[in-house]
């Protein structure tokens, strides 16, 4: 079917005066109107042949023809970047490196090439096999359905990850049968764009300053695509069903990405609202353009640290923009989960100083990995520890710091590459900071802290430059355990950090990856605030400083709450620091101190609930 068919087919649906309202998934805030421009791709060719009818060296020259073109076209949409706005081009240069990477001697390109030899499969059969295989190993090691939030990162890098294999093998099998792409040139000036599914790739060749709007029948709320569209700050809605049925190449399209709705063809009203909507909205995004540059204190004057978690380099120019302070905790557990292998000493400093350096100055948190629980199983390997058994429950099982003082060698390189990162800043680097996950028990820490401390006499044996006290090492308090013996941990660690969402899912025996107990799992729940409450009260009696970096910390009235009970530092989703500093530069601490009051009287986390959203209304 041409455009213009589908055009009159979607218009003949819709009658005159009559609007019609398609949800999705919003991915970005914002309100978009404009004329909708479809893009379409020529579908991916089916893959019929399976076995090559030519030699292994000739199926092998197609592979690596196919290759060669693949980096050509990389290097051509790198080209491109300059036309993106300065704000989004990190974010596509770093992914484009990533593509770089599995174009290059990686696991994707050596596995091909064996499948070529081995079983005697045409490229593309190779590729398409690899590419899903490789793309469904991750998935399957990755949680999907976290309850806490839509942007419970830790699953998500992972979901990326396996987006971008099944990319790359989408790119190849084009090259190899010589199926095009999409033209992004034809679209008209302020239009919505409107696709099937966009490539991350993709993103580089949209000039935002002429899309009103992005909306796509496929994609999901935390692939690559979703984060660059949110770098470009352009008002998103993806996985929205029935798409490309029901729109035509021209209907009038109101894209309202807060409430995650397309009205089409929308009548003389619903288009006012919206105009007027939209405006309201650019004032608005003007004034956190201020507040991002504005401290974060509360009006009474204490100050107030906001920092953001991380967990791809590529998101760190989003993380500057967002007026991050510092990195409050990088889940360096993901920073390689592209990799064949972990890398090794060097090979993990090299990353470690590339964040260092994007941060310029301002503090990062480093957490060494947290494999194990819900974060995937596959990992256990890099320990060299068996699969849990079918049946077992792997979130108490080994996970962080149990898993890791198992594999005390593991933990050895990791501690001297992050050590050599710093020692190559040259005092250059803001302050580093070393955290502990999934603590249960003083011994790990001190078990750990010798390690660390072995691993500083040995760097400097070498002759590696590192300052005199070594950054300081600090503990997760994620398990119930932790929290209630804080005040012995502290003697141990020289700074606490809250993760309030394995903290919930802990304290409730509610798993967050569960949606059947999703009702179930609430931070809120008084359990959960007493917890809090003794680790801030031994955080405070010992002088050692506290962050919450857990879900918590990305709700403003929740961080009113949490700064009533003690706690000064947050570290979550760059996206929501706007936000939280708004609401912050707008309270007193008496305030904050009131609700806590108030707040710890309660008994049911319902009552909880109210009262926090009743705050500052
Ligand atoms: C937490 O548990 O709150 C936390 C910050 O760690 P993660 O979400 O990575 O488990
Ligand atoms: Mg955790």
């Amino acid at each position: 079917m041409s455009v213009t068919e589908a055009g009159q087919r979607g218009r003949a649906r819709t009658k005159r005066g009559q609007s019609r309202i398609l949800r999705g998934r919003a991915i970005t805030q914002g309100i978009g109107l404009g004329a909708a421009g479809r893009v379409e791709a020529l579908p991916l060719p089916e893959i019929t042949t399976r076995i090559s009818r030519y030699d292994v060296a000739q199926e092998k020259q197609r592979f690596e023809e196919a290759v060669a073109r693949a980096q050509r076209q990389i290097e051509k949409i790198r080209r491109r970047l300059v036309r993106l706005p300065e704000s989004g081009r990190d974010d596509v240069s770093g992914l484009l490196t990533v593509y770089d990477r599995m174009l290059g001697p990686s696991r994707l390109t050596r596995q091909v090439r064996s499948k070529i030899s081995d079983e005697g499969l045409t490229a593309e059969a190779a590729v398409a096999e690899v590419s899903a295989e490789l793309a469904q190993s991750i998935v399957a090691t990755a949680n999907i359905s976290l309850p806490s939030t839509d942007e419970q990162d830790a699953a998500a890098a992972s979901m990326r990850l396996a987006g971008e294999f099944e990319e790359i093998g989408r790119r190849l099998v084009r090259n190899l049968t010589g199926v095009s792409y999409r033209a992004f040139s034809s679209l008209p000036e302020g239009a919505v764009l409107v696709a099937e599914q966009l490539r991350p790739a993709d993103i580089a060749m949209i000039d935002p300053a002429r899309v009103a709007a992005v909306v796509t029948e496929g994609n999901g709320g935390a692939d690559h695509t979703a984060i660059l569209l949110r770098a470009l700050d352009i008002p998103a809605i993806v996985a929205v069903p029935g798409l490309m049925a029901q729109v035509a190449e021209g209907d009038m399209l109101v894209v309202d990405a807060h409430l995650g709705t397309i009205t089409v063809n929308p009548n003389a009203t619903e288009m006012r609202l919206a105009r007027e909507a939209a405006s309201k909205e650019a004032r608005e995004r003007r004034a956190f353009g201020r507040i991002r540059r504005l401290p974060a204190e509360l009006k009474s004057g204490e100050a107030i640290e906001l920092l953001a978690n991380l967990e791809l380099a590529a998101e760190l120019p989003m993380l500057m923009r967002n007026g991050a302070r510092g990195i409050g905790l990088l889940r360096s557990e993901f920073l390689f989960s592209d990799e064949d292998d972990l890398p090794d000493e060097d090979g993990q400093a090299e990353v470690y100083r590339a964040v260092l350096d994007g941060m310029a100055g301002q503090p990062v948190t480093i957490r060494v990995f947290d494999w194990g629980g819900e974060k995937g199983q596959d990992y256990l390997r890099y320990a060299g520890q068996p699969q849990p058994a079918v049946g077992d429950n792997p979130a108490l099982g080994l996970r962080g710091i149990r898993l890791l003082l198992k594999a005390p060698e593991v933990l050895e390189t990791q501690f001297a590459a992050i050590l050599k990162a710093v020692s190559a800043g040259d005092g250059q680097y803001g302050p580093v900071r070393v955290l502990l996950p999934m603590v249960t028990s003083v011994d790990e820490v001190v078990a750990a802290r010798e390690i660390y401390e072995r691993v500083g006499r040995n760097l400097r044996r070498q002759g590696v430059d590192l300052p005199e006290v070594l950054p300081p090492l600090g503990v997760m308090v994620e398990t119930p355990a932790a929290a209630l013996i804080a005040d012995a941990l502290v003697q141990h660690a020289e700074f606490l950090a809250l993760g309030t969402n394995d903290l919930t899912m802990y304290t409730l025996a509610v798993n967050r990856a569960d949606a059947a107990v999703a009702d179930r799992y609430s931070p809120l729940h008084p359990a959960v605030l007493r917890l809090i409450a003794t680790t801030a009260e031994s955080a405070l009696r010992a002088h050692r400083p506290l962050s919450v970096c857990g879900e918590m910390a990305a709700d403003p009235k929740i961080v009113a709450l949490l700064i009533g009970l003690g706690v000064r530092s947050f570290s979550m989703k760059s996206a929501s620091l706007p936000r939280v500093k708004r609401l912050i530069r707008t309270i007193s601490f008496e305030e904050c101190d009131q609700l806590r009051r108030e707040v710890m009287l309660m008994t049911e986390a319902d009552a909880v609930q109210d009262v926090v959203r009743r705050f500052a209304t």
